[in-house]
């Protein structure tokens, strides 16, 4: 594991490295957006679950980097219980201008929508890292009148969120080492350019999943779940397993976006899948 326990579960240390989960609330999701499940399995979602919306700041002596910015205040309407970072708020202006990097796992509106408020980025002084076959899957033009009508308030606001951030981008292909044992892994099926984070220090080592993992509920258990969000379901499954396989062989410490709690845990197999055990 990365290191030794701090007093939060929520938090990992080891020397200059420090992760800490900033929950960002609560997201309730209709289990019809779970499919490949069974009936059993399909009630203990019923008829929605209340998932977490976990970011995470690392801090490493020199450098504050947040690993995704939440909603901001723009999926209030949908999921009232979001948005709780309130990264736009006045009395943050000294907090966000010390963020020197800005890691976005995807551009769903829940990763991307703290970044900005009325069109101006909120961290001025911040490299955002995207993987770049994210950022040209979403802002290509031709999406928004490709995708069906139902997905296209999803893509608008997307679009209108990614434009405040152009000039600070750093764009990734694939791996990344981005220095101080922080690691950009490619982990795409969510998204086109879904990215996840490995962390290490010495010898020890931590995952931040992001959404590789959406329902604990169901996809430990079962990771040939599906959800409806995911843009290529076979290719997310895959990701997952994979992921789910190197965690459990090496026993490294991991978080999850949208898992209930924002403490890190390690999986075990379990029968056929696996079981979130938190440490
Ligand atoms: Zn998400």
């Amino acid at each position: 594991m990365l290191g030794t326990l701090d007093k939060s579960a929520s938090r990992l240390a080891r020397g200059n490295l420090t992760v800490t989960a900033l929950s960002d609330g609560y997201l309730d999701i209709p289990a019809a957006y779970f499919s490949n499940v069974t009936q059993t399995e399909q009630d203990a979602v019923s008829p929605s679950t209340r998932f977490g919306a976990n970011t995470w700041l690392i801090e490493t002596g020199t450098r504050k980097i947040l690993v995704d910015a939440g909603s901001g205040e723009y999926l209030k309407e949908r999921f009232p219980a979001s948005g709780t970072l309130t990264w736009q708020a006045p009395e943050k202006t000294e907090e966000r201008a010390a963020v020197t990097d800005i890691v976005i796992t995807h551009m769903h509106a829940d990763h991307i929508g703290g970044l900005s408020l009325n069109g101006s980025c909120l961290f001025p002084n911040a490299e955002i890292h995207v993987q770049a076959a994210e950022w040209d899957f979403w802002t290509d033009e031709a999406l928004l009148t490709s995708v069906p009508e139902d997905k296209r308030p999803l893509v608008g606001l997307i679009q209108a969120l990614a434009k405040p951030v152009g000039n600070q981008l750093r764009l990734h292909r694939g791996d990344t080492d981005l220095g101080d044992g922080i690691t950009l892994l490619s982990a795409p099926g969510h998204t086109p350019g879904h990215q996840a984070l490995h962390l290490s220090s010495g010898s020890k080592e931590a995952i931040l999943l992001a959404d590789v993992v959406v329902s604990d509920v169901l996809q430990f258990a079962n990771p040939d779940v599906r959800y409806a969000l995911d843009s290529d379901p076979d290719l997310a499954v895959k990701t997952r397993r994979a992921l789910f396989d190197r965690l459990s062989a090496d026993r490294i410490p991991f978080a999850a976006t949208h898992l209930y709690t924002d403490r890190f845990g390690c999986l075990e197999t379990r029968d056929n899948g696996f079981a979130f055990v938190e440490i």
